[in-house]
């Protein structure tokens, strides 16, 4: 039979006189404990979860699909340290395995269907398989994923031209032409940084006027390699192979225009939805956090790409990961100090007013 209470949670329940032996999970009981679940196994649950392991917590990591989160969408990753070069998929297998390594105990499939704080501050993590897993932490790294067109081409040019994202992929494009899609900040932002590399950069929005703050119109307009066409859709995405163009409608005309790449970037959708109403976000739905990432919910912390921050970056979600990884293992200490404390202090009670008589 094996326990499931972690070691820290194990010495805090001892302290209070408690047995914290529970039901095995052999076979996975209906409700497991541990001392932290971490919902999401991209790169942020992925790095959350090496940390924790190695520290000796007893973690469960659980994703909805196979582990990787974004990565797995990604052909080429260029920019994360260490490695000049490295495909999404191996990536995401280097950083599981390396996990796993540790003790990290991942449970791949198991989408989770609400986060819940029971009294008292157990979280739980209701899995749609109708199991539960609880623990006095959790780290919610369930990521996000970009808006998408749904146009024709989209998904069969993702990765060959067509991107959601020119932090990551703008150097790809060196001296050629590219199409931005949207209208907001994060789309007149990004066609000016794609300018560093692109000949001209072609930014389409749907309605008549842009949605960005002011200044960023007016630098993206003080751009000479940027040109807008608004009040137009873009209906499809073509090329062979690899991006060509883009076929426009304005006015009930079409019309296409030639380019190597296409950002899409009309918004991007945080999964924040099963976490529970008072944990706290932005009007975008991003969770907001404190220094160390903890959410306004003590005991649950939000990391990598559903946290509001400036950047969505394979680098930042392993970041985010590993503090929070400490900041967990530092409030696991401190709860099981102050529950040390409250079962010690009737025997001080008593030993202080005996001294008193
Ligand atoms: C096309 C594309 C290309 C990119 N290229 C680069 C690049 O070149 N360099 C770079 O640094 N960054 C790149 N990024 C960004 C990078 O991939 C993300 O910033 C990073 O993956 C975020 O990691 P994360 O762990 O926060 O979230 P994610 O990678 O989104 O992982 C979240 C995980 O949570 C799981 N999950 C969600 N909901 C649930 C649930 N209810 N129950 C259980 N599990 C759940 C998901 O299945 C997923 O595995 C790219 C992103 C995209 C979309």
């Amino acid at each position: 039979m094996a326990e499931l209470v972690g070691p820290l949670m194990r010495g805090a329940l001892a302290s209070l006189g408690i047995d914290a032996v529970t039901p095995a999970d052999t076979g996975r009981a209906p409700v497991e404990s541990c001392d932290l679940i971490i919902v999401g196994g991209g790169p942020a649950g992925l790095a959350a979860g090496l940390y924790a392991a190695r520290m000796n917590l007893k973690t469960v990591l659980v994703d909805g699909g196979p582990i990787g989160g974004q990565l797995l969408n990604t052909e080429l990753i260029e920019d994360y340290p260490g490695f000049e070069s490295i495909s999404g998929g191996d990536l995401a297998s280097k950083m599981g395995d390396h996990a796993r390594k540790f003790g990290l105990d991942i449970r791949e499939f198991e989408p989770v269907e609400a986060v819940e704080v029971r009294p008292g501050g157990t979280k739980v993590a209701r899995l749609e398989s109708g199991r539960e897993l609880h623990a006095p932490a959790l780290v919610f790294a369930a990521g996000g994923r970009p808006r998408k067109l749904d146009v024709p081409g989209e998904a069969e040019f993702a990765g060959r031209g067509v991107s959601y994202c020119a932090v990551c992929d703008g150097a790809f494009f060196q001296g050629q032409e590219l199409a931005v899609v949207g209208g907001g900040d994060a789309a007149l932002e990004e066609a000016d940084f794609l300018t560093r590399y692109a000949s001209r950069v072609t930014v389409i929005h749907r309605r008549g006027q842009l949605r960005a703050q002011p200044i960023l119109q007016a630098r993206a307009r003080a751009n000479p390699s940027i040109d807008f066409i608004l009040g137009a859709r873009v209906r499809e995405i073509h090329g062979n192979g690899v991006v060509s163009g883009v076929r426009l409608e304005r006015d009930h005309e079409e019309r296409d225009l030639p380019v190597s790449g296409v950002f899409i970037l009309v918004g991007f959708l945080p999964n924040s939805l099963h976490l529970p109403a008072q944990v706290e976000r932005d009007a975008a739905g991003y969770v907001l956090t404190g220094r160390d990432l903890q959410t306004s919910v003590e005991g649950l912390w939000a990391v990598g790409d559903v946290r509001a921050q400036l950047t969505r970056q394979v680098a930042t979600a392993v970041g985010d990961g590993t503090t929070a990884a400490v900041a967990v293992s530092q409030y696991l200490e401190g709860l099981r100090d102050r529950r040390r404390d409250v079962a010690l202090s009737p025997a001080r009670e008593r030993a202080s007013a005996r001294s008193e008589t």
